[in-house]
């Protein structure tokens, strides 16, 4: 098996709806079985990556999970994780913490990531909050700071095309594979976004890994841009 680094997944559980969840423990287990070196990963209770962060160094990568109502306390919350525990990002989720993702309200911590020079993640699909053109003018008035579109606009074609049609001219933009449904977009974003510019994740708990692995594997590209898509891409793009 191709070697793996996962660009976005969570430790801990989920209730509600979803019901899924893994401890440290048992996402170490599956990325054992699965040849995934390094897992990047977020949690909205920030202590819990904390934790599998110090437990299990060079498996786990943490991004502090901010949610941008929280003001002066996300920022503090983002530079004492990358000071203290070499967190290397920040994740914002518009969609469950109910912020467009171009608002103002998410400019401090945009400020934050510029000044310290930090990717910022984004979960992107779902109207009205975390939608690809939203995603966009945000990535457009913050050219210095380099933006993950996780799921490249989700289980939505028409998003799943602006993702990529929008992120063409911005070189700041990035996408990540979790939970679309199309194979030949992944091969799309490959050839026409930048070859650089594209991460395998799996979203687990959420998603299957063999499924979510199965996807990019099927898409068409040869061997050696597969290897950029699930390994050296997001190796690179976060000096790990
Ligand atoms: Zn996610």
């Amino acid at each position: 098996m191709m070697k793996k680094i996962d660009a976005h997944a969570h430790v801990g559980y989920f209730g509600g709806w979803a019901d899924v969840g893994y401890t440290d423990d048992q996402m170490v287990a599956e990325m054992d079985r699965y040849d995934i070196e390094t897992s990047v990963v977020s949690y909205m209770d920030n202590a819990v990556v904390e934790k599998a962060v110090q437990r299990f160094p060079g498996r786990f990568v943490g991004l502090t999970w901010a949610n941008p109502y929280d003001g002066d306390k996300a920022v503090e919350a983002v530079v004492r994780d990358v000071r203290e525990y070499g967190f290397k990002g920040i994740k914002l989720h518009p969609l469950l913490n109910a912020f467009t993702a171009n608002d103002a309200v998410v400019h401090p911590l945009m400020e934050t990531a510029a000044q310290m020079d930090l990717p910022v993640f984004i979960h992107s699909g779902h109207p009205p909050f975390s939608l690809p053109h939203s995603i966009i003018q945000l990535a457009d008035d913050f050219p210095n700071v380099r933006i993950v579109m996780v799921h490249m606009g989700h289980g939505n074609g028409i998003y799943i095309q602006a993702a990529i049609d929008l992120s063409k001219k911005r070189d700041n933009v990035f996408l990540e594979t979790s939970g679309m449904p199309m194979h030949t977009k992944i091969r799309e974003a490959y050839n026409t976004v930048g070859s650089d510019r594209v991460f395998w994740g799996s979203d687990a708990p959420f998603h299957h890994y063999r499924v979510e692995m199965l996807r990019t594997e099927v898409c068409g590209l040869p061997e050696s841009a597969l290897e950029k898509i699930f390994y050296g891409n997001i190796k690179t793009f976060l000096s790990l």
